[in-house]
């Protein structure tokens, strides 16, 4: 059975797998395709079994071989304004227009297109990981990883095809969400001291937040953009009415740390300034005060050698001699941590992905396309 590029894409779009949505419609769909060209592959359910990762090998059992990776969730069109459909592909000069079309339905579409190409006499395994809850915190992909894990032969590459443009990337930054909860203690505005203020107490620490913020500029690394670490504050809620002292605040923060850097040591350096600075004097007055911290999600940063074997095959691969960085966080630093040298290449701009009328330039598939069949080759002739 061959199904075409565009063919996949207008199916992967139509099933919406919006992160908090299942994605079992999809996966089963890619599952049955497998299986009818005798592809042997495994789904690795969540808790609840609402949603499933999928793994697949082609090929020799042996050690080795390349690993093609995409997330198959999608963020919500909910509440953007489209001109087109966003569940359904719609062709227009030269772009294919929907939800997913470049982050990163574009890619699975054009490895799926591509696997009855891989069915003949390969050297090296082929495999295929394919995730949910990717754009919620990189969540899915770590019980297939551990999946991974436990089989005989693990790849020696992967490709993670974020939309890069086609151009291979070695490294991102990690990136740890945080949220932190203020309790302080309540009281009418005009007898203010006798309250604990839980807005301005986070307040203090989203002020001295801003001063580590600063010190984390002195370590730079030119190769991403920004060149240094970043800690932003991106939402915070407190308080009733202006007359009351308030009793709670929360505010959510995300530190962007270069791959080299350890997050924790900036998160202590938060979560100490609280207990020894804030919390110590918010007690004086009311002892039940406090301050909390929950991490939200975390995945690591990512810097693949672009001197390594498997940087140079990627590149060869996808025609382009060097590589570059993205701003955005992949999949790929969990991979890499779990011991797979990886890249991101994939079609597509990520200037087009999480906006209205996202959309996949048509002549960025097939290059994709090409990419694939450079390595479908490599994979058939390698020993
Ligand atoms: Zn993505």
């Amino acid at each position: 059975m061959n199904v075409n590029v565009k063919e996949w894409l207008s199916r992967l779009i139509a099933f919406d797998t919006t992160s908090r949505l299942s994605n079992l419609q999809l996966i089963e769909a890619i599952a049955g395709y497998l299986s009818e060209l005798g592809i042997t592959h495994q789904l690795i359910y969540n808790s609840e079994r609402s949603k499933a990762n999928l793994y697949a090998r082609i090929g020799p059992v042996t050690a080795g071989g390349v690993m093609l990776s995409g997330h198959t969730d999608v963020v919500p069109a909910q509440g953007q304004v489209w001109q087109m459909p966003p569940f359904q592909l719609t062709e227009q000069q030269g772009r294919y227009y929907g939800r997913g079309t470049a982050d990163m339905k574009g890619f699975i579409a054009c490895v799926l297109a591509a696997l009855p190409d891989f069915l003949t006499a390969l050297h090296v395994p082929l495999h295929l990981a394919f995730s949910y809850d990717e754009e919620v915190g990189c969540l899915g992909v770590r019980s297939l990883i551990d999946a991974i894990h436990d089989q005989p032969c693990k790849p020696a590459l992967c490709i993670v095809g974020e939309p890069t443009g086609m151009r291979p990337v070695f490294g991102h930054k990690g990136k740890a969400a945080m949220r932190c909860h203020v309790r302080g203690h309540a009281c009418h505005s005009a007898y203010a001291p006798e309250g604990v203020n839980a807005v301005e107490y986070a307040a203090r620490l989203i002020s001295h937040m801003c001063t580590l913020a600063e010190t984390l500029k002195q370590h730079q690394d030119s190769r991403f953009s920004p060149p240094f670490s970043t800690l932003h504050t991106g939402v915070i809620c407190g308080g009733n009415a202006l007359n009351i002292v308030p009793a709670e605040c929360s505010f959510d923060f995300e530190l962007r740390h270069l791959p080299d850097s350890s997050p924790q040591a900036t998160l202590d350096a938060i979560t100490g300034f609280a207990r020894q600075q804030l919390i110590p004097q918010m007690k004086q007055t009311e002892e039940t005060c406090d301050i909390r911290f929950t991490r939200l999600s975390e995945y690591p940063g990512l810097c693949t050698d672009v001197e390594s074997v498997a940087a140079r095959q990627i590149m060869a691969w996808s025609g382009v001699s060097d590589a570059g960085t993205v701003p955005y966080g992949t999949e790929g630093g969990l991979f890499h941590e779990a011991g797979i040298p990886t890249l991101v290449c994939g079609p597509g701009n990520m200037d087009q992905g999480h906006k209205p009328d996202e959309y996949v330039a048509i002549d960025q598939l097939d290059q994709c396309s090409a990419m694939l069949q450079n390595l479908c080759r490599w994979m058939q002739s390698s020993d």
